[in-house]
């Protein structure tokens, strides 16, 4: 049932995991067990099992649901409401944040398998048993086989991704090949992360790379712990992608080369996306982001150099230095350089994963790419960014680009683009948002645990406040420990800012 070494501290999550499914829920009894076995404080285990959103804790007298159903929430998926009225009994139905399936809104999790376009009688048959996995084609590594005999020397591999123009996929932006020498620099041993928690409502590329890519983004994450001369490499996939982890497993199992990767579950944290949240998580605990500095580069995973990056940069790595920075470097519009992943979602024709020139503008991109607006529908609004990067009228195209949107007070981080129309109310999506950052704020600091909550009380309200959301917005920008609470802010002043008849 458990893991061999499963009395490693780091192994908590993964052992509650292992419980949960055995056992359909977290019972009093085999959580005092399991601390007993682990050697820990029954307040320990109680305290991380309590911290995670798809952990179910259940006193030992008491039943457990046969399954969950986990109803998307996300802005693509309010659109679309689900009606999920005539389950079979003993099913449980639970709203739960963005699942990365945006693009077939309206989206649930039937237990662990996801149901796109979903409707009650698709949810009811994904409860059935579940299919194997189908595995993805071989592949020899070709690049990290280059790299290993001395043909891509290090040297080389940096300057190809300066060459590039390589930024963090996940939202951060920060160049690439600066990052790898920063930890490379350090002390060793290191330790390479894969974030593979994409979470932000409206993201679901990084679940498009490992469903479509997985070995080309372990591929660079091969390539990133030798450029950093690193040990080990971790994984961690975002729980509501469990059809990727039994994928992943098997590819894990046989990868070339000496360094062992890990693969670890999340299990419902929003937060653990922020990279020393994720560490804390990896490291079996809960996921409160940690205060800087020290950066993870100098004190990360078990206290060593980390090197942590997005799914989708490792994927860029590969192909990168497969096809020469020309890849990028021939590409972009509106004075911008490069690719980019959009995820679309929302009132377009044709959502999906786009890769397009970076700095494309929002109309370009409805246009070109998703086959213009639904039928009856006008771009009225869009998330550039996701939950976090606010909302901006139609009337303003910057480039959806790195450095381009805050100027209207905003930020494309990892580029989910949702598109909404006259149709769509936008002081809905606004609280829909707002209780969001609620539900995933850590707790860890006051200004984001209360003002998050003290959001849903004022956009509730049928008139908004303008100058106590104001003073609200500035307090948590300032005083928030992580994005998290730095960035909630943005879903109402953008409408305060740009559309000031919605929100009277
Ligand atoms: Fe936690 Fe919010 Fe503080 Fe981030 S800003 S540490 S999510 S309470």
């Amino acid at each position: 049932l458990l893991p061999a070494d499963f009395r490693r501290r780091d192994l908590l999550i993964e052992n509650l995991h292992a419980l949960q499914d055995r056992f359909g829920g977290l019972f009093r009894r085999h959580l005092a067990a399991l601390a007993e076995e682990m050697r820990l404080a029954p307040a320990e285990v109680q305290e991380v099992a309590s911290f995670y959103a798809h952990f179910g804790l259940a006193g030992d007298g008491e039943t457990v649901p046969g399954a969950v159903v986990r109803r998307c929430t996300g802005p693509a998926c309010a659109m679309r409401p689900l009606d999920l009225g005539n389950l079979p009994a003993g099913v449980a139905v639970e709203d739960a944040p963005c699942m990365g399936l945006c693009d077939h809104a309206p989206a649930a999790l039937a237990g662990k398998v996801p149901v796109r376009g979903a409707d009650a009688a698709k949810v009811a048959a994904a409860l059935g048993p579940a299919g194997a996995p189908a595995m993805p084609a071989e592949y020899s590594y070709p690049v990290l086989a280059r790299c290993l005999s001395g043909e891509l020397p290090r040297d080389a591999v940096l300057a190809e991704l300066d060459k590039a123009g390589l930024r963090g996929m996940g939202g951060a932006g920060f160049p690439t090949a600066r990052k790898w020498r920063s930890v490379a620099a350090q002390d060793g041993p290191r330790l390479v992360v894969v974030n593979a928690d994409e979470g932000e409502p409206g993201t679901f590329k990084d679940r498009w790379f490992l469903e479509t890519a997985a070995a080309r983004v372990l591929e660079g994450a091969l390539i990133a712990a030798w450029a950093v001369e690193a040990d080990e490499v971790y994984l961690y996939l975002r729980d509501e992608y469990a059809d990727l982890h039994r994928i992943l497993r098997g590819m894990v199992a046989q990868l070339p080369g000496a360094v062992p990767v890990h693969l670890r579950r999340g299990a419902g944290a929003y937060v653990c996306g922020e990279e020393s949240a994720l560490i804390e998580s990896l490291e079996g605990k809960r996921g409160y982001p940690r205060q800087r500095p020290p950066y993870v580069a100098e004190v990360g995973l078990f206290g060593r150099p980390t090197l942590v990056n997005n799914v989708e940069t490792l994927y860029w790595v590969g192909r990168i230095l497969a096809e020469g920075a020309e890849l990028f470097t021939n590409e972009g519009r509106n004075g911008h350089k490069g690719l980019r992943t959009y995820s679309v979602s929302g009132r377009v024709k044709e959502p999906g994963v786009k890769i397009a020139p970076n700095g494309i503008t929002i109309t370009e991109l409805i246009e070109e790419f998703c086959g213009g607006m639904e039928d009856g529908h006008v771009l009225a609004a869009y998330l550039p960014g996701g939950a976090s990067g606010g909302f901006l009228p139609a009337r303003l195209t910057p480039p959806l680009a790195f450095g381009a949107i805050e100027e209207h007070g905003g930020f494309i981080g990892s580029a989910a683009v949702v598109v909404f129309s006259q149709a769509d109310d936008l002081r809905a999506a606004a609280l829909g948002l707002a209780r969001f950052f609620a539900h995933e704020s850590c707790g860890q600091c006051t200004p984001c645990r209360v003002g998050t909550a003290k959001s849903v009380d004022l956009l509730a309200r049928p008139a908004w406040d303008r100058d106590l959301l104001s003073d609200l917005a500035d307090v948590m920008r300032d005083a928030s420990i992580c994005g998290l609470g730095q960035a909630a802010p943005n879903v109402w002043q953008s409408l305060l800012r740009h559309f000031p008849e919605v929100v009277k």
